[in-house]
């Protein structure tokens, strides 16, 4: 099956080959026509699997042809991370349909504001946004949505989880009734089948394999003390041919430290976590993009949505805590259809997390022994929770008090001295452990919204007749001049 077989407008279908996908991914296969015929659909599919084209290219197929003269469709997501990627992918479908849109997204300076403020009043073909950012430009009146004709919710589950739900409900009171819904998301809980009764109307579903990450994933667990990890993280990076890597930990507190022993080990690697400013962490995920840093060190913020090409290597440092974020973490990896390593360190603590992991992926994760220098490490033993009081020789009891990346207590005299990348401390303040706790939407507050990276000028003389010739620079859509973040 080709794109062909869908027969979308030419300009999608130009589009579609500017950004080099030859063949739909299943979920495209499945949704796109159902999308075409207008209706409603739940999909349960999760991120790496091309959900975001299976109802991009549709939606814009529709509004190259019906030619709408006002904002047809809204795309609700969880982060201003997911609303840039979204954006982007609009811009490279969209360019040769001179399909507009606009990211909405919260953000902490005023200026950010206003220039959003422009946007939503010229408007544009397609908004997406976070959903507390748009509420509070809705709130102001200037937001044209009274004709919209596609809503879609995209990671509907992780904007419950963040606490969006009364947001959401309040947004999609006032759109119109008759539209076309589309709702996607990589769980399908009962209060997500729950929303999506109340707002979709006798939707088609599509579901895919859930939770089962992408079959060219090449999934390893070494059972590890906490100070076993960072020596075993220096291990496999010299080891291993590791283009990109992201280290995923539960705690933001881990996340300086894990960047300061790689740095000092002399790998170019930054941090990302959500007590960063906006700026800070657009600087460190676009660093990352462009290969400055071989290593991204994250929270969970990042394990949704974000789609960062090319990336070898996942590696959780610890076990995640619950076995769909698992998913989530290893699925930054061999996304459609390439292949990839995630590598996952489990301390005696999180062991009984792995039988859940195994449950849900319905397959058994390899226990690889730790290299042979190492010593042992704990024994396996799924059924045994954690004793709390433990601590024993190799400190893997009580460590995380100390911030938990095991950071300070090489075990052996590995990699003792800082080679000649060395650079210098992490510039980012430790959060704390209680912030650290805190639900998503609360520790994340508003920075998970930001300001448009563009604002896409509303234009209905859009040019049909572009020039083949891609504008490369960041905005190939008309861009009204009133950029730009510092
Ligand atoms: P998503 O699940 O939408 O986050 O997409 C995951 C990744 O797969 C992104 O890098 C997309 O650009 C890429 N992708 C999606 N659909 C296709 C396709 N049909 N062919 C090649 N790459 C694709």
């Amino acid at each position: 099956m080709d794109f062909h077989s869908f027969n979308l407008h030419e300009n999608v279908l130009t589009g579609i080959d500017s950004m080099g996908y030859n063949n739909p991914t299943p979920v495209q296969q499945q949704a796109i026509p159902i999308i075409l015929e207008q209706k409603d659909l739940v999909a349960c599919a999760q991120t790496g699997t091309g959900k975001t084209a299976a109802y991009l290219l549709p939606l814009i197929d529709r509004i190259s042809h019906a030619n709408y003269d006002h904002t047809s469709t809204l795309i609700l997501v969880p982060t201003r991370e997911l609303a840039k990627q979204i954006d982007e992918q609009v811009e490279g479908f969209g360019y040769f349909a001179s399909v507009s849109s606009i990211a909405i997204y919260g953000g902490s300076k005023g200026g950010d504001w206003d220039q959003q403020k422009r946007a939503l009043t010229t408007g544009a073909d397609i908004i997406i946004a976070t959903p507390g950012r748009l509420m509070a430009h809705m709130a102001m009146g200037y937001v044209k949505l009274d004709k919209l004709n596609h809503l879609v919710l995209d990671e509907a589950d992780k904007m419950l989880d963040m606490g969006f739900m009364d947001d959401l409900l309040k947004i999609i009171q006032q759109l119109p009734k008759e539209r076309q819904t589309l709702l996607f998301s990589a769980t399908m809980p009962k209060k997500i089948r729950d929303l999506a009764q109340q707002i979709l109307q006798n939707p088609s579903e599509v579901n895919l394999a859930i939770s089962k990450p992408a079959a060219g994933i090449d999934q390893r667990l070494y059972l590890a003390y906490d100070n076993q990890k960072l020596p075993l993280l220096e291990h496999l990076l010299q080891e291993q041919e590791v283009q990109s890597m992201i280290v995923f930990t539960s705690r933001k507190s881990n996340v300086n430290q894990i960047v300061r022993s790689l740095r000092k080990m002399g790998f170019e690697a930054e941090g990302i976590q959500s007590d960063m400013t906006q700026e800070e962490r657009e600087r460190a995920l676009q660093g990352f993009k462009n290969k400055q840093y071989q290593i991204l060190v994250a929270t969970d913020i990042l394990s949704r949505g974000i789609d960062i090409d090319s990336l070898s290597h996942v590696v959780n440092f610890d076990m995640p805590q619950d076995a769909e974020d698992y998913v989530h973490r290893v699925g930054r990896t061999a996304r459609a259809a390439s292949t990839g390593v995630a590598i996952t360190f489990v301390n005696e603590k999180d062991m009984h997390r792995v039988q859940k992991v195994e449950r849900l992926i319905e397959r058994d994760l390899p226990k690889l022994p730790l290299p042979e220098d190492f010593g042992p490490g704990p024994a396996y033993d799924p059924t045994k929770r954690h004793d709390s009081r433990g601590g024993g020789r190799h400190g893997g009891g009580g460590s995380r008090t100390h911030g938990g990346a095991g950071g300070g207590q090489r075990r052996n005299d590995r990699s003792k001295g800082p080679r000649d990348r060395q650079r210098g401390g992490g510039k980012n303040t430790e959060p704390t452990e209680r912030s650290q706790q805190q639900p998503a939407a609360q520790a994340e507050g508003q920075s998970q919204e930001r300001v448009p990276r563009k604002h896409n000028n509303r234009n209905r003389n859009r040019n049909r007749n572009k020039s083949r010739d891609r504008d490369n620079s960041a905005g190939s859509t008309p861009q009204g001049g009133e950029q730009q973040n510092s």
